[in-house]
């Protein structure tokens, strides 16, 4: 074991984990999200305003 906990000790430098990429913006995130933090966070407010017609209703009814 002690073999093994070197190596990786030596790695630690260039090894990087499993990971993908951002969907939207590219960045590095954990291999089970598709989005980073930031665009998810835009991801839901996009989906919520969509369900959530209150405040925007009374601009929408100017529109239509
Ligand atoms: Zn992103």
């Amino acid at each position: 074991m002690s073999k093994f906990e070197r190596y990786q000790k030596k790695g630690e430098s260039y090894y990087v984990y499993p990971h993908k990429h951002c969907k939207t913006c590219g960045q590095m995130i954990e291999e089970s999200l598709t989005y980073c933090p930031d665009c998810y966070k835009k991801i839901k407010e996009k989906k919520s305003k969509k369900k959530k017609k209150d405040k925007s209703e009374s601009k929408k009814n100017k529109e239509s």
